[in-house]
């Protein structure tokens, strides 16, 4: 298998790594290939890298990453993008891996939901508690109209300019979306299921000024039903917290934000050995049961797992000497210390006579 992949065809598309999924651990993965002079391209469901830490908790400060006492969570995602700048890694972002198989040739097919086809001589998993999904609006005929009239993300504003718009949500989209098409929209409801909101104290107080002005509504309350003329979405039914009585409001177009949610999703169905829902890897270079796939950071299992970034990055780190010996393997493997080795400095572009990445 590695014998076919030391000679790649100058085939474009082609790629020494593909790293499947952009948290940090995705993310450091590229700086630890970058060292030994492999290159990566990475991938990621997500329209931006940081996994968890960007999509769950990005103002949060870290306590445990080693020689940092304190690092916002997204503070720390920005560090890992300027340590793996030398090592030009290529991004696709907001496309979900939906195929993985190894070709008859040793390599591996990566290919995603927006079409991007890389082939990889190695490929390392880095899939954290799966791919972010929108948590959808759990309505009865809700499905026929998603993506049409009811929407989980927005791409341009002006779709809903002079409609009639049902926002759903108390968190940051719903709020800031709320502001943003107010005075655009021919009308306009938020529905919130609580009192209280996860948004800007300023947006929420910005909203409540637009309610007080009369420019919109405010319900506290759940959506119980669509309401539709044929195949068009005409309304919805809510219920509010209080009284009895359920409410008509008229709705073109329902935007619903309530966050996301992991899914496992492709990564269960690559055929690679699994426990408890996480790929099963070795502790010596966390390669799973195929070899050339490797598996780091929260998606992997071994005895005595923990789910920590500091583990993960451990892990990046061992499997870059896993794939390195995978895709070259006649060739010595040594450690080389970053404060000492030329060609790392080289690689890093520290070095006086350094061309980033250079030879390997
Ligand atoms: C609130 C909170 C606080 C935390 N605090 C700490 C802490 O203080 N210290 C600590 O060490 N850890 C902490 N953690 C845990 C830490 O965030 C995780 O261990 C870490 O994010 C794992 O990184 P990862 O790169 O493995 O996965 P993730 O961060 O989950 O990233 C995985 C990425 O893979 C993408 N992906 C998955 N499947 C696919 C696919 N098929 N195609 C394309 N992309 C895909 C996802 O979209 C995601 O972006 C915390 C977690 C939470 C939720």
């Amino acid at each position: 298998m590695s014998e076919a992949i030391q000679t790649p065809a100058a085939s474009p598309d082609y790629v020494e790594t593909v790293i499947v999924g952009a948290g940090p651990v995705g993310l450091f993965q590229i700086f630890e290939l970058g060292l030994l002079g492999i290159k990566s391209a990475i991938i990621d469901s997500l329209a931006q890298v940081g996994g968890q830490c960007t999509e769950l908790y990005p103002d949060k400060p870290i306590y445990d990453i080693p020689a940092l006492p304190v690092c916002g969570a997204q503070e720390l995602i920005d560090r890992l993008l300027q340590q793996l700048k030398p090592f030009h890694a290529t991004f696709h972002l907001g496309q979900e891996v939906t195929e993985l198989r190894p070709l008859a040739d040793g390599r591996f097919l990566v290919a995603t939901s927006l079409g991007t086809r890389l082939t990889a001589g190695a490929v390392v998993i880095a899939a954290g508690v799966g791919s972010f999904q929108p948590r959808r609006l759990a309505l009865e005929g809700v499905e026929q109209f998603e993506g049409k009239s009811v929407h989980y993300r927005i791409k341009s504003a002006n779709d809903f300019y002079g409609q009639d718009l049902l926002i759903c949500g108390g968190g940051d989209s719903a709020l800031d979306w709320t502001v943003a098409l107010c005075e655009k929209a021919r009308s306009l409801t938020l529905i919130h299921r609580r009192a209280e909101f996860r948004a800007a104290p300023a947006t929420v107080a910005r909203m409540r000024e637009l309610v007080g002005a009369g420019k919109m509504r405010y319900v506290e309350g759940q959506v119980v039903a669509l309401r539709r003329d044929h195949h068009k979405l005409t309304g919805a039914v809510l219920k509010p917290n209080t009284g009895d009585s359920l409410i008509e409001v008229s709705a073109d177009q329902i935007l619903a934000f309530y966050g996301l949610h992991p899914k496992l999703g492709p990564v269960a169905e690559w055929g690679l050995e699994m426990e408890k829902k996480a790929l099963k890897v070795n502790t010596e270079n966390f390669q799973t049961s195929v070899p050339g796939i490797f598996a780091i950071g929260d998606i992997n299992t071994y005895p005595g797992k923990k789910k920590l970034i500091l583990s993960g990055f451990h892990e990046a780190a061992l499997a870059a000497f896993g794939i390195q010996h995978y895709l070259y393997p006649q060739k010595r493997q040594f450690l080389q210390y970053t404060t000492t080795s030329p060609i790392m400095q080289q690689r890093l572009g520290v070095a006086p006579d350094s061309s980033p990445a250079g030879p390997r």
